[in-house]
């Protein structure tokens, strides 16, 4: 896998991470025309970092995009009550 993956960095049509990381907004807005959305989708077929990347990514800004899109909505949810027990007895150990 490594061996392929140093192969296809040396082809003029695969990117580097950064250059996936640079135009990945980009990506996710649907503004890559054709030949650059190839690009980066080859490199995320190769390279599973960028993938990890990319989906953590999507994951956070659907996030941003529930509590921006919803202004006028209460604050998402309590704190589960377990968490809150949970947290409360980290810091009295810590305190002890
Ligand atoms: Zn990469």
């Amino acid at each position: 896998m490594r061996k392929i993956k140093a192969a296809m960095a040396k082809m003029p049509m695969m990117l580097t991470c950064g250059e996936v990381e640079a135009v990945l907004l980009d990506y996710i807005e649907g503004r890559l025309s054709g030949y650059a959305r190839f690009k980066f989708e080859l490199h995320l077929k190769v390279c599973r970092e960028c993938r990890d990347y990319l989906a953590a990514y999507r994951q956070a800004a659907a996030l941003g995009a529930e509590v921006l899109g919803a202004p006028d909505d209460p604050a998402p949810g309590d704190i589960p009550e377990e968490l809150v027990t949970a947290i409360l007895a980290a810091r009295d150990a810590e305190n002890r």
